[in-house]
C-alpha cells in the first residue's frame, strides 16, 4: 500500500485503497506523504480519528524519520469555544445553564487551543454547546471585540502555516461550499490529498451540495435576536415579541406535522408535489407563510438598526438568507434533487441531488465544476495536478470497488485491495441462528433479546448488538434491561443514555468481575475500536438493508429503474454488503483477538442474495447449530479465564 500510495502521489494520481483491518493502513499513507516533501492534507470522517492522528501518529512518525514538518489540526466552528457567543449566553442565560456556562468559562482561562473536546465531562449532546460555538451565520469576524484571541481564527492562521494539515471531510466540503476557513484557498497548493475513511465520502459531499431548513434555525435567530436586540438597541424594537413570533411559527409547523410522521422509519417523510406527503398542502402553505411573516417582521425591525453595530448587521443577513431558503423551498425540487422533510428532533427541509459524482469528479480532475454544482461563488478552484488517495476498510465488495467509485465520481482510478493479515478462520467464527424468527417477523427482536441475555451470561459480557433500526435498539433495550438484573455480572449499556464517548470507555475497560452487554446502532457500526477480550460476542439484529421507507433509497431505486437497471441488484444490495462488512470488522481488531459473529437473519443463507453478503465477510469458520455455538463461548470463556487457545 505504501507504495502504491508513493507512486500515486509521484504520479499526480487518483488511487483507491481498500485496507482490511490490521493492514496498518495510516501508516501506509503516512509515511510515503511526508516522505514525499510535498504539502499535504489529510481528511478524516470523524473528530476522534484527527485526534489520534495529529496527537499521536504523526509526531511518532516524524521523530522517526527525523523530519521538520510542521503540522496543524483543523476542526470545524462547532468544535471551538466562541469567546463572544460564551459571554452573550453568559448575560443572556444566566438561569438556564448558569452551572455548565460557569464551567466553561473556567476552562475558557486556561485553554490553549479552545477545543471543546478537551472539556472534561462534557456530553456531546448538551444543548450548551450551540449557546457557546459559533457558525458561519453568527459570527461577527474582524468585526468581534474578540478576533485577536479568537480560537477559531488562530486554528485557521496554524492551519494555512502547516505543512501536513489534518481536517475533516465535513470541513473540507463546507469550506469548499462557503469559502470560509481557507482551507479552499490551501488547496490549490497541496501536492498531496489523503481521504482516510473514506467510505463516507458521498454522503458527506451530498449534505454540502444540498440546501436544508431547519426549525432550529428560527429558534437560534429568536434567541440571538433577544440577546443582541436587547444588547444594541434595547429601546428601538420590541425583541421578545419578535423572537416569541419565530418560535410561534416554527412550533406551528411542527403542531401541524402528520402524528404517523415521528413514527415512519427512518423518520424521513418524503415530498410529494407542494409539501411533505401526509401533510395537508392548506395547512403546510399556512405553516409556511406565518414564518415568512414573523421572518419579515424581524427583517423590518433589522433594517432600521442593523448600522448600529456588527451583531446586527449579521442578523440582518441571517434574515434574508432563511427568507430566501423558506422561498427556495416554497418552489418545486430542482431537476436530479431529493426533496424530504427529516423529523428527527427538530423539523429540517432538506434537499440533496442523487448524484454527486459529477461535482466530485471535477474537483479530483481539478476543473471549475458545472455551474450550478456548488454555490456562486464558491466553485472549486481550478488546480493544478495533484495525488489523491481515497482509503478505507471498506468501499465496495467487487475488484473494481463501483460502490465507492462510482459515487464518487472516480471509476477511473487506480484501485488496490490489501486484505487484513488477520488469521479469521483460526481467529473467529461465524454463526446464523436457525431457531430465531424470521428478521421480518415482529417477534424477532424480543427473542433474539432472550437469546443474546442467554449468551451474554455465559460469557460473562464482552457482547455488542448492533441494530439496524432505533426501534430494534428500544425492543431489545427493554428485554435486555429485564433479563440482566443487578447481580448478574452482567451490566447492559445502551447506546443514547450516557455519552457515547463515556459508554465506550467503559466497555472497552470493565471493571473486575462485570461485564457489558453495548447495544448500539448506527453510529456503532463503524470507527468503534476494541481490541482485546473485552469484545467477543458480535451480534447483528438484521442484515443490513437500507430502509425501503427512506425517500433516498427510494429516489435512488427510481432513477436506476429509469435507468433499465434492478434498484435491488445495484443499489440496496451492495449498500448491505458494505455496512455488513462495515459491522463485522468490529470483531477482530488484533492479532491476538478471538470472537464470534452472529447475524441473526437467516435470509444470509437462504437467499441466493445471501452468497454475496457472504463473499463480503472474511472467511471465518461457521458454526452449525446452538451446540457448536454453545462450545465456541465456552472455549472463548476458557480463553480469557486461563489463556488456553481457542481450539
Ligand atoms: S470571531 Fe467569531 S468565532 Fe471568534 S469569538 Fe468572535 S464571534 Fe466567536
Amino acid at each position: 500500500m505504501a507504495q502504491a500510495v508513493a507512486q500515486a502521489m509521484g504520479d499526480h494520481a487518483r488511487l483507491v485503497v481498500e485496507a482490511g483491518t490490521g493492514v496498518g493502513k495510516t501508516f501506509a499513507y503516512l509515511v510515503p506523504a511526508l516522505l514525499s516533501g510535498q504539502r499535504v492534507l489529510i481528511c478524516t470522517a470523524t473528530k476522534a480519528l484527527q485526534d489520534q492522528l495529529h496527537g499521536r501518529d504523526l509526531p511518532q512518525l516524524l521523530r522517526a524519520l527525523a523530519l521538520p514538518q510542521r503540522t496543524a489540526l483543523l476542526k470545524g466552528r462547532a468544535s471551538y469555544l466562541c469567546r463572544q457567543r460564551l459571554q452573550l449566553a453568559r448575560q443572556a442565560l444566566a438561569t438556564a445553564h448558569a452551572a455548565q456556562l460557569a464551567d466553561i468559562q473556567l476552562w475558557a482561562q486556561g485553554t490553549q487551543t479552545g477545543d471543546l473536546a478537551e472539556l472534561p465531562g462534557l456530553d456531546e449532546r448538551s444543548p450548551v454547546l450551540a449557546l457557546v460555538t459559533s457558525t458561519h451565520d453568527n459570527c461577527l469576524g474582524q468585526g468581534c471585540p474578540h478576533f485577536a484571541d479568537c480560537h477559531v481564527y488562530q486554528a485557521r492562521r496554524q492551519a494555512l502555516a502547516a505543512d501536513v494539515l489534518v481536517i475533516n471531510h465535513h470541513l473540507f466540503f463546507a469550506d469548499l461550499a462557503v469559502r470560509e476557513s481557507g482551507v479552499a484557498r490551501l488547496l490549490p497548493d497541496t501536492g498531496v490529498v489523503v481521504f482516510d475513511e473514506a467510505h463516507q465520502l458521498a454522503e458527506t459531499a451530498s449534505q454540502f451540495l444540498g440546501q436544508q431548513l431547519g426549525t432550529g434555525q428560527l429558534h437560534d435567530l429568536a434567541q440571538d435576536l433577544l440577546a443582541v436586540g436587547l444588547r444594541h438597541a434595547p429601546a428601538l424594537a420590541d425583541w421578545p415579541a419578535h423572537g416569541e413570533r419565530l418560535r410561534q411559527a416554527a412550533r406551528q409547523w411542527r403542531l401541524l406535522a402528520p402524528e404517523q410522521a415521528a413514527a415512519a422509519p427512518p423518520g424521513r417523510l418524503p415530498w410529494a408535489g407542494v409539501a411533505p406527503a401526509g401533510w395537508d398542502a392548506t395547512s403546510w402553505a399556512g405553516a409556511t407563510a406565518g414564518a415568512v411573516l414573523a421572518l419579515r417582521s424581524c427583517l423590518a425591525a433589522l433594517d432600521a438598526v442593523a448600522h448600529l453595530a456588527p451583531d446586527l448587521a449579521h442578523l440582518h443577513q441571517r434574515t434574508v438568507d432563511l427568507l430566501a431558503h423558506l422561498a427556495r423551498f416554497s418552489a418545486p425540487p430542482d431537476a436530479g434533487c431529493v426533496r424530504w422533510l427529516d423529523m428527527a428532533g427538530q423539523l429540517r427541509l432538506r434537499e440533496v441531488p442523487l448524484d454527486v459524482g459529477p461535482a466530485l469528479r471535477a474537483l479530483w480532475q481539478g476543473l471549475p465544476a458545472e455551474p450550478g454544482a456548488w454555490d456562486e461563488p464558491a466553485r472549486p478552484p481550478a488546480a493544478p495536478a495533484r495525488g489523491w488517495v481515497f482509503t478505507s476498510a471498506t468501499l465496495g465488495d467487487d475488484e473494481r470497488l463501483r460502490w465507492f467509485t462510482a459515487a464518487c465520481g472516480i471509476d477511473e482510478a487506480r484501485v488496490l485491495r490489501v486484505d487484513s493479515p488477520f488469521d479469521y478462520a483460526h481467529q473467529a467464527a461465524l454463526y446464523v441462528p436457525r431457531q430465531l424468527p424470521e428478521a421480518t417477523d415482529p417477534a424477532h427482536s424480543e427473542q433474539l433479546a432472550h437469546w443474546v441475555a442467554d449468551a451474554a451470561l455465559r460469557l460473562g459480557g464482552r457482547t455488542l448488538v448492533l441494530t439496524t433500526s432505533l426501534r430494534a435498539l428500544q425492543e431489545l433495550a427493554g428485554v435486555l434491561g429485564r433479563r440482566l438484573a443487578p447481580g448478574c455480572g452482567v451490566e447492559l449499556l445502551v447506546q443514547g443514555q450516557a455519552p457515547k464517548r463515556r459508554i465506550m470507555e467503559r466497555f472497552r475497560a470493565p471493571p473486575h468481575a462485570t461485564g457489558y452487554v453495548l447495544l448500539g446502532s448506527a453510529s456503532f457500526w463503524e470507527g468503534f475500536d476494541v481490541p482485546g477480550s473485552a469484545l467477543q460476542l458480535l451480534v447483528i439484529d438484521r442484515l443490513p438493508f437500507p430502509s425501503p421507507g427512506d425517500p433516498l433509497v427510494q429516489a435512488h431505486g427510481a432513477r436506476l429503474k429509469q435507468q433499465g437497471r434492478s434498484a435491488f441488484r445495484d443499489y440496496a444490495l451492495p449498500a448491505a454488503a458494505v455496512a455488513l462488512k462495515q459491522g463485522a470488522g468490529r470483531l477482530i481488531r488484533s492479532e491476538d483477538d478471538r470472537g464470534v459473529l452472529v447475524v441473526a437473519d437467516q435470509r444470509l443463507l437462504r437467499m441466493g442474495y445471501g452468497k454475496r453478503l457472504l463473499r463480503a465477510l472474511p472467511a471465518m469458520r461457521r458454526l452449525e447449530s446452538e451446540a457448536e455455538f454453545a462450545a465456541a463461548l465456552a472455549a472463548l470463556t476458557r480463553t480469557s479465564t486461563t489463556g488456553s487457545p481457542w481450539p
